[in-house]
């Protein structure tokens, strides 16, 4: 085999997953995260056709769902709490809802034995020479590998340092979101209320099966200059934002300073014209984040790995080649589900007549045809892609 040593950045989703499957095929895997531990917790994901697809051939269905959390009925209300519409169970929650640190402890458990796992550290260098790549570590001494594959999200380190800064290929979307969990004090039976205002939208939903609730906090804005490690900066542009709301929003800005975690960024997709240089390849959202409002993130952090992995040992490690096939592979797939988040302009509406607009849309929504968009738009790009059946999984 041509390349065997594989170091992967980051092990949340897209990294672990591709680890699992390397493994299967003989490579030696090494994944370096930047966090002292798993993040455990956090917000709600899902999968859709082919990523169940994919979970299935990794043999973690079934653990996976021991976690599901599912999103009940969404309901919009006034600032006065008074329903203005309201979805049936299940518009948002995909094909199977996890907790994104769940799924990260299930693909840790299914590949700890057999991957070296390397916590807070990062890769500060790459420097590819003709047998492999050099790589430096903040901590841990230098060390060559034949493959480097950075899964390290939205702001992924080994992008920067291959390919160039983030502002060439991270999108903004023009919306900010917050999100952190509260006690379930709405006795939120796993379903959702959303407040809106104009370019304001505020949400609390039921988790961990009703024991706790998540809180969150999307506005436009234009860019906004914050420290990504300074949360209390972040807290402080969340509380000022929406100082003049009504509604729960007091109350829920009174309860951030209480929550056991906080999240803050701008929903942003990357577009790239390639993902990978030489030894060097992208993965999941350090490639092709589509944001959370596409919802098709895990769909493709998994799907991807799968191809990726199957290519590297069609290949027999001969990495030129499986690169390119990885790339075409899931071009259409990925570009397909990055326009999923057009609507971004309906869910939090910037002018008073879409404001008025989609609150009508909102209420006529479940007796129309189209009632089901939701579930069946994300469902049909989710089937559009097929799984070849690699040698060893087959
Ligand atoms: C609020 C929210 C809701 C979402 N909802 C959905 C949904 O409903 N459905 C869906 O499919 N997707 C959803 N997504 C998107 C989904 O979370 C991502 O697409 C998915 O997690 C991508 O996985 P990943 O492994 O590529 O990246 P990430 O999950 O971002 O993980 C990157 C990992 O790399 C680590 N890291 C970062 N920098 C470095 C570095 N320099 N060195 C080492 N390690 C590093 C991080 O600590 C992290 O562990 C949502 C995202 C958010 C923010």
């Amino acid at each position: 085999m041509k390349a065997k040593t594989v170091l992967i950045s980051g092990a949340s989703i897209a990294g672990p997953s591709l680890a699992f499957w390397l493994h299967r095929y003989g490579f030696q895997t090494t994944i370096v995260e930047k966090a002292p531990a798993l993040r455990p917790g956090g917000y709600a994901v899902d999968f859709r056709g082919v990523g169940m697809e994919v979970l299935k051939r990794m043999g973690i269905l079934e653990e996976v769902r021991k976690y599901e959390t599912r999103t009940g009925k969404i309901t919009m209300v006034n600032k006065n709490n008074k329903k203005v519409a309201s979805m049936p169970d299940g518009f948002t929650s995909g094909e199977l809802e996890i907790n994104r640190g769940d799924l990260s402890l299930v693909l840790y458990e299914a590949t700890k034995d057999n991957t070296t796992y390397i916590f807070d550290d990062s890769i500060t260098g790459l420097k590819q020479v003709a047998d492999g790549v050099e790589v430096q570590f903040s901590r841990n001494p230098s060390r060559k590998f034949d493959l480097v594959i950075g899964a390290d999200g939205l702001h992924s380190g080994v992008r920067a340092i291959a390919f160039g800064d983030e502002s060439k290929f991270v999108h903004n979307l023009g919306v900010y979101l917050a999100i952190y969990t509260i006690p379930n004090y709405l006795k939120l039976n796993m379903d959702a209320l959303f407040y809106g205002s104009l370019g304001k939208k505020v949400g609390v939903f039921g988790a961990r099966q009703r024991k706790e609730a998540k809180a969150s906090f999307y506005f436009t804005s234009d860019p906004i200059a914050f420290e990504r490690k300074d949360v209390g900066q972040q807290k402080q542009i969340i509380r000022e934002k929406f100082a003049a709301e009504s509604w729960e929003v007091p109350k829920l800005l009174e309860m951030m300073d209480e929550a056991p975690d906080f999240y803050f960024d701008t929903l942003a997709q990357v577009k790239m014209d390639t993902w990978s240089t030489g030894r060097v390849a992208l993965l999941g959202d350090a490639a092709h984040c589509a944001s959370p409002m596409a919802g098709m993130g895990t769909t493709m952090a998994v799907v991807g790995a799968y191809i990726l992995a199957g290519e590297l040992y069609e290949a027999n490690g001969d990495f030129l080649p499986a690169y390119a096939r990885y790339e075409s592979a899931m071009r259409t797939f990925v570009d397909k589900c990055q326009k999923l988040a057009d609507g971004i302009d309906w869910f939090i509406p910037t002018t008073r007549i879409k404001l008025w607009w989609s609150q009508q849309i909102w209420k006529i929504l479940p007796y129309t045809p189209w009632k089901n968009i939701m579930i069946e738009m994300p469902a049909k790009i989710a089937g559009s892609i097929s799984l070849n059946n690699y040698a060893a999984c087959a």
